[in-house]
């Protein structure tokens, strides 16, 4: 079966917001929308759009799914009637979930790492927020042509112009409103379309029906000067365009939308957009911008190649976003479904998929047969037979991909970059309230975990308690909110605790005899091993070089299993010993005494005073910290920074705020959101990230080793 919607006519984009801005609200809408659009040219005689709005109340929208697909024509466009016309103007726009908490890294970055453009969501009355500040970076981070909403008009202190401000003041001179509002608060009526000139306000009991009208006389001259400097924008980011413009001092709408496209894909121009997702005034136009300026998969051929290694060969790989182009795919998100269970959400990069076929997954390098493929919408699950290039859809019955990996054709083997989801820095111990929560944690934290490659659970050997471990305070504090709302389980948390580990600086050996020879059967075990430094981030390995049989065989993995369970407890101050090779190479043993426990214990001996001779130290991780402030606390800020053993690598400017990289050990970054905030009354912004392990200074190792740090 051929596409049904070319690449040029698809959007695969993200909406995201500080929380609460109405990210939430205008997703339902949007959903609402584009159902309502998509199925008018399908109603029977006698049933109205209204019939069908019911059913779809009834049934609720799914805007839970990690991606959802949705079809739109522009509102401007006139009415197709044809089932087949209008399906020719129609264009696919895929909605990718992004996190609700925007601090949340990890997720932010698997979202922005999959989508193409993005609607920013503003709070009319409170302009850009901090949060704001936080997604602006990471969508410049990841090149993300986006354009900006500014809802919540119809809210007490609403302003257009004053959010406005704040947006060319926090984040960027380059945002270019294409609407000016009508009204404010109560008296929001609904806006002028600066590139046609129409005023628009939406009528029906939902704001379905998009109605144009003349603007109001009074708005007219400040419509007229928006425009003209709307236009100069446009006409800056293509030579014709600025010729034409300087000529007559006019361009057609065609000619603006076009423009404006190409400065908003260039990340040179910023289209602003205003109105009210609750009171259904606005939201139809923000889908048209969506089509008007945001790219297509098809545009990342120029914005951003897809790059891949050659699983096998390492060498570099360029795919083309085509249909004809080996098969390439992202899995993003495993999510479960209450319909199909667990679902592999994935994006196609190039070439197309069918159901029944094989994939490689190059990630795992095992084959995995593609059962079915699931397009979600907003009332349905489609099953589909086939996906092509820029498409999203989900997977069922995968087995053993997880999130991050690449899906290929496996004639054509790539590795895309996988998103890094590092090893958890901070931990703390979890208890449930009662024993009838103690059940549904169980549950609970498997599902979390496995949703989260940076979420993880263990039990402590020793006091049996159960400790998890994820990326920060705040990721921890978030998926034990989850916990409660989702899973109804109540828990009490301890305080967070870096994820210190232990290592060596030096080669060294010993010996380790466990010997018990008082009457009766007795107990010998001994052994001599050797430990040596390895590369951070190695982990650690067990070497058996026992010659002529000094060890019998049997006794081997019973000296290993000493070893590993030494080094899982440490020996400094119970942290995990890292990056260490242990060799096994000289011994003895006793022909009756000797048992698998002696020699598991001997080995754990020697294991602790080796490691101590080969100079045991602690190590910590070191985060990569992003600050933003504005200028007049750079001085307040940089010092506290420095009192936090920072290491500041550099500062820059963007836009009238500095932005500080440094990199500051995370013992030192507890409670750091709220220091910012009164430092900078609450204009500083960071994003933090896990950057390596390093050791800890002698002076305060000494402190978390006695305890009292
Ligand atoms: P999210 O956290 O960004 O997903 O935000 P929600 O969509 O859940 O909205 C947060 C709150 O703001 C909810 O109570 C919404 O009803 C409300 N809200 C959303 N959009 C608007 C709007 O346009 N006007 C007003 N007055 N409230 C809104």
């Amino acid at each position: 079966m051929p596409r049904l919607y070319p690449i040029d006519k698809t959007r695969d984009i993200g909406i995201i917001a500080h929380i609460d801005a109405g990210k939430t609200t205008v997703s339902e809408r949007i959903l609402f929308y584009t159902g309502i659009s998509h199925k008018i040219g399908e109603v029977h005689e006698g049933a109205t759009i209204m019939d069908w709005m019911e059913q779809e109340r009834e049934r609720g929208i799914t805007i839970t799914a990690a991606a959802t697909t949705c079809l739109w024509t522009q509102s401007y466009k006139s009415r197709l009637e044809s089932a087949e016309d209008k399906r020719k103007g129609e264009y696919r726009i895929n909605i990718i979930d992004t996190p609700g908490h925007i601090d949340f890294t990890v997720e932010v970055q698997r979202s922005l790492r999959v989508l193409d453009g993005a609607v920013v969501v503003f709070d009319g009355v409170a302009g850009v927020e901090p949060q704001s500040e936080t997604v602006w970076r990471q969508a410049d981070k990841f090149s993300v042509p986006r354009i900006c909403f500014i809802n919540k008009l119809d809210r007490l202190g609403a302003s257009f112009d004053e959010s406005l401000a704040s947006i060319h003041e926090k984040l960027t001179p380059n945002a270019v409103p294409i609407q000016l509002n009508i009204g404010l608060e109560d008296a929001f009526e609904g806006m002028i379309d600066l590139i046609r000139m129409k005023a628009i306000r939406f009528e029906g009991e939902h704001g379905e029906r998009v109605v144009e009208f003349d603007i109001p006389v009074h708005l007219l001259e400040r419509a007229q000067s928006m425009r003209e400097a709307m236009i100069s924008k446009a006409a800056e980011h293509d030579e014709a365009l600025t010729e034409k413009y300087l000529a007559t001092g006019e361009l057609t709408e065609d000619e603006i939308r076009f423009g404006l496209r190409k400065g908003c894909l260039s990340y040179s121009l910023v289209p602003v957009l205003c109105g009210s997702a609750l009171r259904n005034k606005g939201v139809q136009l923000v889908l048209d911008a969506v089509v008007d300026f945001l790219p297509s998969p098809d545009d990342l051929r120029a914005l951003k190649p897809i790059h891949g290694i050659h699983s096998k060969t390492g060498e570099e790989i360029i795919r083309q976003p085509n249909d004809d182009e080996p098969f390439t795919s992202l899995a993003f998100k495993i999510a479960s479904d209450p319909y199909v269970g667990a679902l592999t959400y994935f994006r196609v990069y190039s070439g197309t998929l069918k159901r029944g076929s094989y994939v490689l997954n190059s990630s795992k390098n095992d084959q995995e047969r593609i059962g079915r493929i699931v397009r979600m919408h907003a009332d349905q699950r489609e099953e589909v037979e086939e996906v092509y290039a820029g498409d999203i859809a989900g997977l069922v019955g995968l087995k053993n991909t997880t999130t991050g990996d690449t899906l290929c054709d496996p004639e054509n083997p790539i590795l895309l970059e996988k998103p890094i989801f590092p090893e958890p820095v901070i931990s703390m111990k979890i208890e449930p309230k009662t024993k009838a929560d103690q059940e549904r944690m169980g549950i609970a934290l498997k599902k979390l975990q496995e949703e989260d490659p940076t979420f993880r659970v263990k039990t402590d050997q020793e006091t049996l308690e159960t400790i998890i471990a994820g990326m920060g305070e705040l990721h921890l504090e978030i998926l034990v909110d989850r916990m409660l709302r989702e899973f109804r389980v109540e828990a009490n948390v301890g305080r967070p605790q870096v994820a210190y580990k232990e290592t060596i600086k030096k080669l060294a050996a010993a010996e380790g005899k466990y010997i018990r020879q008082t009457g009766g059967r007795g107990q010998y075990g001994h052994v001599w091993l050797r430990v040596e430094p390895l590369e951070r981030g190695k982990g650690s390995e067990f070497v058996n070089a026992i010659k002529g049989g000094v060890i019998p065989q049997e006794f081997i993995p019973a000296a290993e299993k000493g070893v590993r369970e030494a080094i899982e407890k440490g020996v400094l101050a119970g942290y995990p010993v890292v990056d260490v090779r242990v060799t096994l190479y000289d011994g003895s043993f006793h022909e009756v005494d000797s048992s698998e426990i002696a020699f598991k214990i001997a080995a754990s001996m020697a294991f602790q005073e080796g490691s101590r001779r080969g100079e045991l130290v602690l190590l910590e991780p070191i985060m990569k910290v992003e600050v933003v402030t504005p200028d007049k606390f750079l001085g307040d800020v940089a010092g506290d920074l420095n009192s936090k053993r920072g290491r500041i690598e550099q500062m820059l400017e963007r836009g009238n705020l500095k932005v500080i990289d440094v990199k500051v050990p995370l013992a030192e970054m507890f409670g750091y959101a709220t220091k910012l905030r009164s430092m900078t009354e609450g204009r500083g912004t960071f994003t933090m990230e896990f950057d390596h392990y390093e050791e800890v200074p002698r002076n305060i190792s000494e402190l978390i080793i006695s305890g009292k740090k």
